[in-house]
């Protein structure tokens, strides 16, 4: 007889192996996994899979890892289903598609999650993303890669008892002795991590990265400019305003209040609302933006001078 098909079970997800990043998967050669069908909800998409466990290096004293979201959903973002980070450049989703411009939004229902993952099998939205991608994001992501794995993120957790000052397994304790530095970055939740918004960590690899591009944010919170220069000639407002929208798409198009070309000089002011919303675009085009092929500068604009002193000056 054949077996016979379970109904209840359509859309469930079976696999014969993870889909892991090189650090996840551990230094350990002759590693086990334990394999359980329908282990678990997936983090993101709560459809059954199959949930993979192992020890990523026995004598290193790792701690046990898990898969945390379905394979289908993993292959949508071209992460890994453990860490969730980018597979080619070990990235937060956020960080990645910001440098690359790319939708943050994934396919919501199962079906189109499905027909998604189908079609993008191989050709995973991070390469794509990556080919059509401006030079200057690409740029950006080749500098904050973190290609060789680091296994320092497989170690066991911090010792909750011990950050409490009560912990008697002393040497014997398994977990680690040491106060956690980074207080705000460990809550980090799965779905926000997954579809690349408000993920701690990826702001601040963002922030620092546009730091050292030279686009700190001024002090002066009414400055709510970028400035561009080395425009090409065939530049125009509305060139300039198509690529920054379309650079920009995890912002609401109308977050760009203006756009002031000056082609005498080949600058422009791209004038955005919020001052949150020109921070989220300074980080973006940190090592430039794309302009019909060229790459232009970008820096902060400068404060308003007030009108009165210079026309008392002017008087
Ligand atoms: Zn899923
Ligand atoms: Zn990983
Ligand atoms: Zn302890």
């Amino acid at each position: 007889m054949p077996p016979k098909l379970d109904i209840n079970k359509a859309g469930w997800e079976q696999s014969d192996f993870p889909i892991l990043c090189e650090t996840c998967l551990g230094d350990n050669p002759y590693i086990r996994m334990t394999k359980q069908e329908f282990g678990k909800a997936c983090g993101t998409c709560a459809r059954p899979y199959t949930v993979f466990r192992w020890n990523p290096g026995a004598q290193s004293g790792s701690r046990q890892k898990s898969t945390v979201v379905c394979q289908t959903c993993a292959k949508v973002k071209n992460i890994c289903q453990t860490c969730l980070l980018d597979l080619e450049y070990g990235l937060p989703v956020q960080v990645r598609d910001t440098a690359l411009g790319l939708e943050r939004s994934a396919p919501t229902s199962d079906i189109n999650r499905e027909y998604y993952a189908q079609n993008h099998d191989g050709k995973d939205q991070g390469t794509e993303g990556a080919r059509k991608a401006a030079g200057a994001g690409k740029e950006m992501l080749k500098q904050l890669a973190r290609t060789d794995p680091y296994y320092k993120r497989n170690r066991p957790h911090i010792c909750s008892f011990f950050v409490k000052g009560n912990c008697t397994r002393g040497d014997e304790c398994p977990y680690r002795h040491e106060m956690p530095t980074e207080g705000p970055l460990a809550k980090q939740s799965i779905q926000d991590r997954y579809h690349g918004k408000s993920d701690p960590v990826a702001r601040k690899i963002l922030a620092q990265h546009a730091d050292s591009q030279g686009l700190k944010p001024p002090d002066d919170a009414s400055i709510t400019s970028l400035f561009l220069t080395s425009l090409p000639a065939s530049a125009t407002d509305t060139s300039i305003r198509t690529v920054a929208v379309n650079s920009l798409p995890f912002l609401e198009p109308d977050a760009i209040r203006s756009v002031v070309h000056v082609a005498k000089t080949r600058c422009a002011f791209v004038n955005f609302t919020t001052r949150t919303s020109a921070e989220r675009a300074a980080e973006a085009w940190a090592n430039g933006l794309d302009v019909d092929g060229e790459r232009v500068g970008v820096r902060w604009g400068k404060a308003k001078k007030a009108a009165a002193p210079k026309a008392a000056a002017a008087a």
